[in-house]
């Protein structure tokens, strides 16, 4: 998001998504930065609500041209400041940390960052003062009552800016379709704790976010209270645990930690292991576990496994695979379709009630959701009392103006997808939807060779093709769209056609007709006709 004030940007986090399972090859999916990299001179600082990845992980490539100081909380720069350390993009950044309640003048904004509890410390939802009114953006957030660090949501605040007059709230979506209240923290360390304490000679495995500091302390004050030593497993893992101790967020005597390496010296029931990998990320602790090439830690009967998280949509069927791996290895796996082992990060339609009622702003737009959660929340702000004219959901790209007399449309700018994958680097949309036929439909090479001076075939039509029928099938189809192709061509060169590259596209236009009639299928077709 880019907020625009006298002509000067400031930019409220950058995200990434992570892929739906029929993008092949693509790793992340970033926003399209074109119209951003267009106004570069104009833009004063990006502002970080968190340090979750879809709020922070495009910053590696955005930075790239956009050299600005990012601002956040501790902990959320510091995620950040790693991250873009190890990609050695850090050098020349100016990373600026902010306190709880603090306000800044940034750019030609005042912004003010306002303590909001999520399933990451030190979150913020921002009031960003502005020539036409006051913005209160919610970050990421939930109404936690009791979070493990003791530092709630400032309501206090929030309400004292809705007896200001907020003229617009952008508002967390994503559990608007749940009813009730999300589950405080503190209840995943209770289950946790039952869990522990009735598999004494166990080796507990936990896997959960890395970036969850306070499921991480639940988790090893449980380990603690039954002399367990805590080994942390994953490079995030380690390096989120590491920062986190350092700012005072997280709390545990090393005396508690133990190395990898010196596992073997104690028995299961003396173990608690940390690791990453909860959404099955192939790559991650987890999965490797659970494929039974960890070098140093080959699970089986004597371990159980806990989730301590719930499937971001889309890897429903990777952790689904992890958990399958596990039970395979005699493995015991228990998840949060089992026990209350997660508690969400975002409030539900209850907290978002709430919020409306301290904030009672003028406008309304749904933020930070799939389309059908910014239509519920829509409807939740319109249930409060706000009027429909009052309420915008936006998508990318959309763009709103704010004046006095309030909130309307303004146009949109550039703001698709941006791929990214791993080995070629960026992809726009093409590639990618050859992938998707090359795996739905496969690929079929048609050859030819054409006599120049007698206009003859010269080498007969041929057709092979991958990712198609096996056996006696596949040769019919094959004879029947050589058939097609060699009368189609021998149609053309008697009309005078001599154009290799018109000659190919009649090829494939045969050859795509019947497969795509008699067959139904739409593979990918490569003609190959050459003039010799
Ligand atoms: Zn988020
Ligand atoms: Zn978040």
């Amino acid at each position: 998001m880019a907020i625009e004030q006298r002509g000067r940007l400031i930019i409220v986090d950058a995200g990434l998504m992570f892929p739906e399972p029929n993008m092949y090859g693509i790793d992340i999916i970033l926003p399209d930065f074109r119209w951003l990299y267009e106004r570069v001179k104009d833009i004063d600082a990006i502002v970080l609500t968190h340090g979750h990845e879809d709020h922070t992980g495009a910053l590696r490539y955005l930075v790239d041209r956009v050299k600005v100081p990012i601002y956040g909380a501790p902990l959320t720069v510091g995620f950040a400041k790693h991250r873009l350390t190890e990609a050695k993009l850090a050098g020349g950044l100016e990373f600026i940390e902010v306190a709880d309640g603090e306000r800044r003048k940034i750019g030609t904004f005042d912004v003010e960052f306002i303590p909001v509890t999520h399933s990451v410390p030190s979150a913020h939802a921002l009031a960003i003062h502005t020539d036409a009114g006051i913005i209160v953006h919610s970050g990421d957030f939930k109404f936690d009552l009791t979070p493990i660090d003791g530092r709630r949501s400032d309501v206090a605040r929030l309400a004292a800016l809705g007896d200001e007059g907020v003229a617009v709230l952008l508002g967390d979506s994503t559990n608007a379709e749940e009813p009730g209240y999300t589950a405080s923290e503190a209840t995943v360390g209770v289950a946790l704790r039952r869990l522990f304490l009735e598999r004494p000679h166990k080796r507990m495995v936990v896997a959960c976010f890395a970036s969850h500091i306070h499921r991480i302390q639940q988790i090893m004050n449980i380990a603690v209270e039954q002399n367990r030593k805590i080994i942390l497993l994953g490079r995030s893992m380690e390096a989120n645990v590491k920062l986190a101790r350092k700012l005072n967020l997280l709390h545990v005597d090393s005396a508690h930690l133990e190395d990898m390496a010196n596992i073997d010296r104690y028995q299961p029931g003396q173990i608690c292991v940390i690791c990453t990998g909860s959404q099955g990320e192939p790559m991650a602790v987890l999965s490797r576990l659970a494929r039974g090439d960890e070098r140093f830690l080959p699970v089986g009967p004597t371990d159980t496994v806990i989730l301590s998280s719930h499937p971001i949509p889309g890897n429903e069927w990777t952790v689904g695979r992890v958990i399958d791996d596990l039970h395979r290895l005699n493995t015991e796996v228990i998840h949060s379709g089992r026990e209350a082992v997660h508690a969400s990060g975002h409030a539900r339609q209850g907290e978002l009630r709430t919020l409306h009622q301290l904030v009672r702003p003028r406008s309304f737009v749904p933020i930070h959701g799939e389309y059908r959660h910014l239509v519920h929340h829509a409807d939740l702000a319109m249930e409060m009392g706000l009027p429909e004219d009052r309420v915008w959901i936006c998508e990318d790209g959309d763009v709103l103006a704010l004046t006095e007399s309030g909130l309307r449309r303004d146009g949109t700018v550039p703001a698709g997808f941006h791929y990214i994958d791993g080995t070629t680097g960026d992809l726009d949309e093409t590639p990618l939807s050859d992938r998707r036929m090359l795996a739905e439909h496969g690929v079929l090479l048609v050859t030819a060779g054409i006599d120049r001076a007698t206009g003859n075939l010269a080498q007969r039509v041929v057709v092979t093709a991958r990712g198609w029928f096996e056996g006696e099938r596949e040769k019919t189809i094959y004879a029947q769209c050589e058939a097609t192709v060699n009368t189609a061509l021998v149609e053309a060169l008697a009309a005078g056609e001599r154009d290799s590259a018109a000659l190919n596209k009649i090829a494939q236009k045969a050859a795509g007709r019947t497969v795509g009639g008699r067959f139904r299928r739409q593979p990918v077709i490569l003609p190959a006709i050459t003039i010799l």
